[in-house]
This record gives structure tokens, C-alpha cells and sequence, in this order.
């Protein structure tokens, strides 16, 4: 079995392919101003890799977050504060990080307007990093067959991603902003699988002889070898440690 979730670019969204032991998961989020569900429904048919089990679910989303996910002496948690959307899966860690950011702030009963100020602004540098990296994805497409890519491609953003986006291309650099959820790696690749290739490198990279970078590369290339090499096979490994209770015979 495919050890991976897919997400492939549609004409009006992206689709998933999340293969499990049973079936295979699929969805295509789609912007409902650029095609009618009855195309979307026939374009996520017609991207299966096997016979369909039923028809598809529609679900509606409306993008954003609460102006103060605290309020008094309610809290919103979840879908109840906000949501992005799916390409990155970070619904259920927002659940999490928002119930780590109330355990850190929880209040005695005067319920200190300064721990709900501080909750509220923390969840918005969330949100809004999390946001920001999302739209990288629609944003540095290279497509222009739609006019749903076209739109994405050619949309004003957020002016902190912008300048995310020309440090990264005019040298190769970029900063984690403090604590915010995607890492350096993330954002770095996203940036190259989209190509916004650098056009230029930090000095100090030019310290190292290229042999001495070689052999450095070839020590990782190595190390991952030598971990493969002593791995079980995906099938195996589930074989092992993990049959579905549905699939043991
Ligand atoms: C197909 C799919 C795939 C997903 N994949 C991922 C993923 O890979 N990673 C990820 O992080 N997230 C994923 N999500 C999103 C994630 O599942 C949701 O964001 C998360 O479950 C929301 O949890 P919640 O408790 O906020 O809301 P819900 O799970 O919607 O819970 C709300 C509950 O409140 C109840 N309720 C509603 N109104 C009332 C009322 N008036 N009175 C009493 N009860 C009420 C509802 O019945 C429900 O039980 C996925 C979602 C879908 C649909």
C-alpha cells in the first residue's frame, strides 16, 4: 500500500487521497465560485483509483476565526473559534495547542482581563502564521489554466508572507517567526517544490570546499541507507504492529 497521503492540484482546489487499510479516502475542496458541486463531484469521481463505495458528501466551510476566541468566561475551541482549511491538516493541533494555551493561562475567578488579552492574541499569531502559509501553497502556484489558479496566483497577500516570499527567493533565507507551528523545513519546502528557486546563497557557504560537502552528503545519504535498510516494508509493518480490527480475517 501507498505509504503517503496525495494532495493534487484541481482545476477549482486540490484533492486528497488518503489511502487506508480498507479504502481510500478522497476529497476535493473546491471554491464553489469557480465551479458547481454536481463538476466538482464528477472531477473528484473521476480521479479514483478504484470503484467508488458511495456518493460523495458535500460539507461547507466558511473560512476565519473568532475576533476573540476568548470572551468572558467562554473560550472557543475547535471548529467553535475557526477554521482554515484542510491542505495541511492542522485542525485537530489548533484543537490541542488551544487547550495547552488555557492550561497556561488558565484564570483564578477575577478572570484577569490580562490573561484573556494575551490567550486572544496568542491564538491569533497562530491563525494568522498558519494562514499565511496556506496561502503560500495556492499563492506560488505556477498554473494558469484556471481561472480559479489564476486568481490565486495573481491575489494580493498577506505583506509579511511577501516578504517571506522575496527574502527566500532573493537569497535563500528564512526566519521562523518565534513559535509559530511550521517549522523552517516546512516552509523551505513548499517554497522549492513550488519553485521559487533562490537566486543567490548565504557567503558562508562558499567556506566549504566542495569535497568536504560531498562527503558530508554522502554521510547522510548513509545514514538514511542504513536506517531503510533495516526497516520493515510498509505492508510488513503493519502486518506487524497495526492490523485494522475490520481486516484481521
Ligand atoms: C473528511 C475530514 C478529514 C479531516 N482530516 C483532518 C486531519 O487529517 N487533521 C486534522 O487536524 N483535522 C482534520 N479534519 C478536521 C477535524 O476533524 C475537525 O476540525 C475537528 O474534528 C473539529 O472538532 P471540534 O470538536 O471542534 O468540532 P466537531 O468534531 O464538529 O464537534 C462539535 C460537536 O458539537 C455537537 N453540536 C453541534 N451543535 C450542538 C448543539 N447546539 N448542542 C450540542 N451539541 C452540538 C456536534 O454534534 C459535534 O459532536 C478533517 C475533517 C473532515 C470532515
Amino acid at each position: 500500500p501507498t505509504p503517503y497521503t496525495r494532495a493534487s492540484a484541481r482545476p477549482a482546489g486540490w484533492q486528497w487521497r488518503i489511502p487506508l487499510q480498507h479504502r481510500t479516502g478522497n476529497g476535493y475542496v473546491y471554491s464553489s465560485a469557480h465551479i458547481s458541486d454536481d463538476e466538482a463531484a464528477a472531477t473528484l469521481l473521476g480521479h479514483l483509483d478504484g470503484v467508488p463505495m458511495g456518493e460523495p458528501r458535500l460539507l461547507r466551510f466558511t473560512t476565519g476565526v473568532r475576533r476573540q476566541a476568548w470572551n468572558r468566561n467562554v473560550v472557543a475551541l475547535g471548529l467553535a473559534g475557526g477554521f482554515l482549511e484542510p491542505l495541511e491538516s492542522t485542525s485537530i493541533y489548533m484543537i490541542q495547542s488551544g487547550i495547552a494555551r488555557l492550561l497556561n493561562l488558565l484564570p483564578r475567578r477575577d478572570f484577569s482581563p490580562l490573561l484573556i488579552e494575551r490567550y486572544n492574541a496568542q491564538s491569533r499569531f497562530e491563525y494568522e502564521h498558519i494562514r499565511d502559509f496556506l496561502i503560500l501553497h495556492y499563492h506560488a502556484t505556477e498554473r494558469d489554466d484556471t481561472p480559479f489558479w489564476n486568481q490565486c496566483r495573481t491575489m494580493s497577500i498577506p505583506p509579511q508572507l511577501a516578504d517571506n516570499i522575496r527574502l527566500f527567493r532573493d537569497s535563500g533565507r528564512f526566519f521562523r517567526d518565534g513559535e509559530e507551528m511550521f517549522a523552517t523545513p516546512s516552509w523551505v519546502q513548499v517554497m522549492l517544490g513550488q519553485r521559487i528557486a533562490p537566486q543567490s546563497y548565504h557567503p558562508l557557504v562558499d567556506q566549504m570546499p566542495d569535497a568536504e560537502l560531498a562527503g558530508f552528503m554522502a554521510s547522510v545519504s548513509h545514514v538514511v541507507a542504513s536506517c531503510v535498510e533495516v526497516m520493515p516494508a510498509h505492508q510488513a509493518f503493519i502486518d506487524r504492529c497495526c492490523t485494522a480490527p475490520a481486516m484481521v480475517a
